[in-house]
């Protein structure tokens, strides 16, 4: 089980705070995109973008292999 961030999108409306706070360069957001993406691979879990997310709309979430396949 790997932990990932999941974005609950009912919460989230776009502002773009998470990828501003992000120091990693892992939530990919544009003005044409209407939700972040999130790049796992580069992601560090240091959590910046959920303490800073004014939604709470980031949470962590363990991820199986299985699950990541499919
Ligand atoms: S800071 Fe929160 S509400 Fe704003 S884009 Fe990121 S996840 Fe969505
Ligand atoms: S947990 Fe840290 S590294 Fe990962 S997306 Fe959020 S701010 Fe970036």
């Amino acid at each position: 089980m790997n932990p990932e961030l999941k974005l609950t999108a009912d919460e989230c409306t776009g502002c773009g705070i998470c990828a501003d706070v992000c120091s990693f360069d892992a939530i990919l957001m544009t003005d044409k995109m209407a939700f972040p993406l999130f790049i796992p691979e580069q992601c560090t879990l240091c959590l910046t973008c959920a303490e800073e997310c004014p939604f709470e709309a980031i949470e962590i979430k363990e991820v199986s292999l299985k699950e990541k396949v499919s």
